[in-house]
């Protein structure tokens, strides 16, 4: 556990392959909140690691979206800080020091597996929601001669090998008490046989070099916790907290998209809605606030309560664009 007197310490993590919807600007305003009524230090880190679908203007747009929002950082690509770079195009030697921290520990191993070898395979239960069914581990088990041999014609991807028998719980500060069954998830990859950097390696040695001692984010990442726990124990580190907020949904109970209307902030804008019409909205929506009355983020630091935060997933009223665009009386 973090001792109580650690400076709280947070981030907005996005991944600027698009444009912020209301379901990231929900996450942003409460990690912001969290950090703000802590009296802590925000950090804007952008996770623009896989290239090929990440893009600079998506990135300036983001950033500009969450000021929009009424939401700052003390730290981020666009002003420096102690512990930057910011992006984590800029970080990967750091994450070519990790890869070979874990690899001397012998966490790691490569896998040849194709998607095709991947799909077919009789797979583990316990997957993570938002990748499927678990690695049950093939190239875990080879032999060093067959190792050679697919190595021969192809080039691997690296593999965490996850504590199989332990399971690893912990304290969610809006889920409560999270349990996945030991190995849940399996063993993941830490580094693509293109070369790019898995997502859960890249965000906790970020997450440890610039202390960050409190990640909030969206509920699809629960599952992946205890993934990051393990690599946070490979690695020697304390784990920070986590809170994972609810995914807004449609208000036909599926995920937030385009057939839901002006779901992304730009396209509310252009319908004239304001940013504090929005951040009230979002903070009723999300069970902060008792009505969408519209506020600063800044005046809705005070009242900011893990408690009373939705958990898991919340739907959009039917009513909810001519909540927002609706010309008040
Ligand atoms: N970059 C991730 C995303 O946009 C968030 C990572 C995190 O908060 O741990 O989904």
């Amino acid at each position: 556990m973090l001792p109580e007197t650690t400076p709280v310490r947070g981030r907005f993590a996005p991944t600027p392959s698009g444009r912020l919807h209301l379901g990231n600007a929900a996450t942003a305003l409460l990690a912001w909140l969290q950090i703000r009524a802590g009296g802590g230090t925000m950090a804007l880190r952008m996770e623009d690691l896989d290239k090929p679908r990440c893009r600079p203007e998506s990135a300036a747009a983001i950033a500009e979206e969450l000021r929009w929002l009424g939401l700052d950082w003390d730290e981020g690509p666009d002003i420096g800080g102690p512990f930057g770079p910011y992006a984590q195009s800029e970080r990967l030697d750091r994450y070519a020091r990790a890869l070979d921290d874990l690899g001397r520990q012998g966490l790691l191993y490569p896998c040849y597996c194709s998607r095709a070898d991947l799909l077919s395979a009789p797979s583990a239960p316990h997957g993570l929601a938002s990748e499927g069914p678990a690695y049950a581990g093939a190239c875990r088990r080879l032999t060093a001669a067959e190792r050679e041999a697919r190595a021969a014609v192809k080039t691997p991807s690296l593999r965490f090998a996850l504590p199989a028998d332990r399971s690893f719980p912990f304290e969610d500060g809006i889920a409560g008490p999270v349990r996945y069954p030991p190995g849940a998830g399996g063993d993941f990859v830490v580094k693509r046989a293109d070369g790019i950097v898995g997502y859960q390696l890249a965000v906790v040695a970020d997450d440890i070099a610039m202390g960050v001692t409190d990640v909030l984010r969206g509920w699809d990442l629960l599952d992946s916790t205890p993934r990051q726990l393990a690599l946070y124990e490979a690695f020697g580190a304390m784990p920070p907290r986590f809170a994972h907020a609810p995914l807004l949904l449609g208000p036909d109970g599926g995920r937030l998209s385009k057939r839901h209307g002006s779901v992304t902030l730009s396209g509310l804008r252009e319908l004239g809605v304001g940013s504090r019409r929005l951040v009230g909205y979002l903070a009723w929506l999300t069970g902060l606030t008792d009505r969408p009355e519209p506020a600063s983020p800044g005046e809705l630091v005070a009242g900011f309560d893990f408690a009373r935060i939705a958990h898991e997933s919340v739907r959009l009223p039917d009513d909810w664009v001519s909540a927002l665009t609706a010309a008040r009386t």
